[in-house]
């Protein structure tokens, strides 16, 4: 059993299973994630007998680093495996006055987005919640944590690889340990799942986690949106939006943020900021306008830097909040798919090539 996977209500089930008393859940919780000590023997305060126990019945496992990638910015990238024939990425992204861990759900995707390299690796398999957790505790330990400094990481997002509301059972337990006291006691604004559109998945996500929420838009219309996000074809926009509303209102939750892929020619024209802006008007909503990052084999392009920023303009003349994702890391993020090549060609590990975290809101 990795202790990473579980959290506080089924570690409590799974101490006592062991024969000892519910509340020893707390103690391992604050070694692991107040102390960041996964050495079962040193965890003192923990009567010697149970920690055979634990010792000869659990582990404390993190993904294993393939590959680190340091920018000439200070944003950071992991490329890790989770097994002999998977791997994923990790970014850490520091600011002033947050450091952001952006990680992976699953290894490839299942959905399609027509912009996303995510998409071309398809589909391997779901991450486990210990694989979840395991990154933060991973990242923690090679950004240099320290019980006196615990703060490295302040923010988490789900938006690495794969869709998070399409791996419910993981994610959910993986939010839980993020926002637990006892966890890793991120607030829930700093915690934020990225979803492309899974709308029943939203409505039980209200019910289960309280976390922001960014919803993957990328179009204001169906025709397009059911082109470049093809789940939309199931769950049109209309029905999103319904879901939106309706997960702030469980949650109390201040608003959703809007991610917007600027793709030239395709959807970023004044009259599609028009669009947007009449179907976001007046609605707790935020934009963040994303440069599309390219790809070996993709025919789309990053629309210009002017024509980003006219974007933007237009929404805010229209009363929205909008903003433009800055670009970090640019140096590894070129590297990404040259990383994924040389990986391959030593160890042939199947990796994605998606370019997808090395950035941040402006
Ligand atoms: N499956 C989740 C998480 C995906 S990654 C989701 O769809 O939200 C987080 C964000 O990166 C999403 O908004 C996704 O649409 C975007 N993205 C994917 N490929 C991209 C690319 N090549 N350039 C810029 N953004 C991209």
């Amino acid at each position: 059993m990795n202790l990473l996977g579980l959290p506080q209500t089924e570690l409590a089930d799974y101490v006592v299973s062991l024969g000892s008393k519910p509340f020893r859940a707390r103690q391992l919780m604050s070694w692991l994630y107040k102390r960041q000590v996964g050495d079962i023997a040193a965890m003192t305060d923990l009567a010697k007998d149970f920690r055979a126990q634990l010792a000869a019945h659990a582990e404390v496992r993190v993904p294993e680093v393939i590959k680190r990638l340091d920018s000439a910015d200070g944003t950071r990238k992991w490329l890790l495996s989770a097994d002999s024939s998977q791997a994923f990425e990790m970014v850490f992204i520091p600011e002033v006055d947050r450091g952001t861990l952006c990680i992976s759900s699953q290894v490839g995707c299942v959905l399609d987005c027509s912009f996303c390299s995510t998409a071309q690796q398809g589909f391997n398999r779901n991450l486990t919640a210990a694989e979840i957790v395991g990154q933060v505790w991973l990242a923690n330990q090679e950004l240099g944590f320290s019980p006196d400094d615990p703060r490295i990481i302040t923010n988490i997002v789900f938006m690495g690889m794969g869709e998070p509301l399409a791996n419910f059972r993981n994610v959910v337990p993986a939010i839980r340990v993020f926002l637990d006291d006892f966890g890793f006691d991120i607030s829930r604004r700093r915690v934020t799942l990225s979803t492309s559109g899974l709308v029943p998945q939203i409505y039980k996500l209200a019910e289960e986690v309280n976390c922001a929420l960014a919803v993957s838009l990328h179009a204001a219309n169906d025709r397009l949106r059911n082109e470049l996000v093809p789940i939309n074809r199931k769950h049109p926009i209309a029905e999103l939006l319904e879901a939106c509303w309706h997960y702030l209102d469980e949650q109390n939750g201040r608003s959703v943020t809007f991610e917007y892929v600027m793709l030239e020619g395709v959807n970023d024209s004044l009259a599609d900021a028009d669009e947007l802006a009449r179907l976001l008007q007046h609605r707790p909503a935020k934009i963040n306008l994303i440069p599309f990052n390219p790809f070996p084999g993709t025919d789309y392009r990053r629309s210009a830097m002017p024509v980003i920023h006219q974007f933007r303009d237009r929404l805010l003349q229209r009363g929205l909040i909008a903003t433009i994702r800055k670009t970090r890391g640019d140096d590894i993020d070129a590297a990404c798919g040259q990383l994924a090549g040389r990986v391959q060609d030593r160890t042939t590990i199947r990796l994605g090539a998606k370019s997808f975290g090395l950035q941040v809101h402006a």
